[in-house]
């Protein structure tokens, strides 16, 4: 299942360059004024909801792609949750080129952990970005992102698995300079995610998920999650070692090799066979 939100907070299914509208099935979830949790909703019953949805998206009315906004296949998360020089070849990278380690040691994750990203710089496939004024490098990052299902707290990679809702694509946007990672990485609109959360159901292998970036057509990044130096569900056992993950919490799970800066006009698309295609422009 490929489940996305689109055009405030209406839900789709989406099939190919189509999107099921299933926003109907959003009546069965409760109204609160003040949630207290701070789950997604429609994540937290997704394991209920599948069904459901799948069956209301045979009669569903069908949209183009391409006319609807896309917005991040998760909801205000309470964590967008970063995970530092994740591949090996991007550890080398990043220690050898003073434009990306700007004098700091680059230490390896096992030592440094994972890093948060403001909630308020989520934001869906296909939109633009305005580059923050009077920086002097942002740099795309492509990524693959896992979205936590239930809440996990203290889980073994062992049993991990279990705790993923699905996965997506992400731009981990990111200013170069000497601010903390939290600043540089937190301006508006620098976490995309999406077209969709794709579920693990649908994922030829959870454990390798290949994606490639391109900046205006040229291929800058290739990889694929078996690469990852912390594997996803090791990265769940980490970051839940230290704060309980709520269903919807993102963890973006590191970048490859072949960073670089973004200009005004650029048109960056992470794509992937299982997660499909998302894109950004930058103004
Ligand atoms: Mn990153």
């Amino acid at each position: 299942m490929r489940l996305c939100r689109f055009n405030s907070d209406q839900l789709g299914l989406l099939d190919g360059d189509q999107i099921a509208d299933v926003s109907a099935a959003l009546d069965t979830l409760p109204a609160h004024r003040w949630s207290a949790a701070f789950a997604d909703p429609v994540i937290a019953r997704l394991p209920k909801l599948m069904s459901t949805l799948e069956s209301r998206a045979a009669s569903a009315p069908r949209l183009a792609l391409g006319a609807v906004t896309l917005e991040a296949p998760v909801a205000r998360p309470s964590k967008i949750i970063g995970a530092p020089v994740n591949y090996h070849a991007h550890l080398d990278e990043a220690q050898q080129d003073r434009d990306l380690h700007q004098g700091r040691t680059v230490h390896p994750i096992d030592e440094i952990g994972c890093f948060l990203k403001a909630g308020s710089s989520l934001i869906g496939s296909g939109a633009t970005i305005d580059l923050p004024a009077g920086m002097d490098r942002v740099d795309y990052e492509g990524e693959v992102a896992v979205i936590i299902g239930r809440p996990a707290k203290a889980v073994q990679a062992a049993d991990a698995l279990a705790y993923v809702a699905g996965f997506a694509l992400a731009l981990d946007m990111t200013v170069r300079g000497k601010q903390d990672r939290s600043m540089r990485k937190s301006c508006d609109g620098f976490s995309v995610l999406g077209p969709a959360l794709v579920t693990p159901d649908a994922i030829a292998d959870t454990a390798a998920i290949p994606f490639e970036l391109q900046v205006n057509g040229a291929v800058r990044q290739s990889a694929d999650t078996s690469l990852l130096i912390r594997s996803v569900p090791e990265l769940i056992e980490m970051c839940s070692t230290f704060y309980t993950l709520h269903p919807g919490d993102v963890i973006m799970t590191g970048t490859p090799a072949g960073v670089g800066p973004v200009q005004p006009g650029d048109e960056i698309a992470v794509t992937s066979p299982d997660l499909g295609r998302l894109t950004l422009r930058v103004q």
